[in-house]
């Protein structure tokens, strides 16, 4: 799709969602944004959070990258977009919620098993950026071994959601405001083919249907009325 056409489409979107949205557009300028939910996601451009998420302009904070990937916190480390996301997400917005979605046929983690060499200029930053899927990997290896290699992609692509929300973790403003019970984290798993939704249950240790996670929030009433929203819409 090129620039023309996305220009056309521009022109469609005016067309179709202009009168819709705006007074939403004038009131999140007027009054500023408030989104509740900090959205980190893969690059892949399967992978819409507002689509997936049934949202509109304003509901999502959102930090896209390849692999949905969140260096560990790090003082010392050169300047990066998704840890300044995160930090301006909670510092700024008081976003309460965060979720790490990770997904299907993801080609980051896929390419955790593809040598780039280093001598590759044009390839430099991905393969540095790759490196934070590694723990993923060996785990995934350890578990279903090297030789089904749609059963080791499924097992990284999980697993690099949970090491991503223990990276989450070791940035000081989340792991304060995760004890002191102001902000809810959790990871999904978002299924491209179908667009079926699974979460990481930290207590089962594994992914469920959202369906077990709304019959559980119901149970405990530990779930916010917004997180209950934004999985009901993958309903
Ligand atoms: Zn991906």
């Amino acid at each position: 799709m090129g620039a023309e056409t996305l220009i056309r489409s521009h022109k469609q979107f005016r067309k179709k969602y202009g009168k819709k949205y705006s007074s939403l557009f004038q009131k999140l300028v007027e009054e500023g944004q408030s989104p509740k939910t900090l959205f980190i996601a893969c690059s892949d451009s399967r992978v819409v959070p507002n689509l997936i998420t049934y949202t509109k302009p304003g509901d999502l904070f959102i930090a896209r990258n390849i692999g949905n990937f969140i260096p560990p916190y790090n003082p010392d480390s050169e300047a990066s977009a998704t840890p300044a996301v995160i930090e301006y997400a909670l510092s700024v917005l008081n976003v309460e919620n965060i979720i790490v979605c990770g997904h299907t046929d993801c080609g980051a983690c896929k390419s955790l098993y593809q040598e780039i060499p280093e001598d590759n200029p044009e390839m430099t930053n991905i393969r540095k950026w790759l490196r934070f899927g590694e723990s993923a990997k060996e785990q995934a290896l350890a578990l279903v071994g090297p030789a089904d290699k749609k059963s080791l992609y499924t097992a990284t692509e999980k697993f690099n959601v949970i090491e991503q929300l223990k990276n989450l973790l070791t940035y000081p403003a989340v792991k304060r405001k995760v004890a002191e019970g102001e902000i809810f984290v959790q990871g999904w798993y978002y299924h491209l083919d179908n667009g079926e939704l699974e979460y990481f249950d930290p207590i089962e240790h594994r992914f469920l249907p959202v369906d077990a996670a709304l019959r559980k929030a119901e149970e405990t009433g530990l779930m916010r009325d917004e997180e209950e929203t934004l999985i009901a819409a993958q309903q």
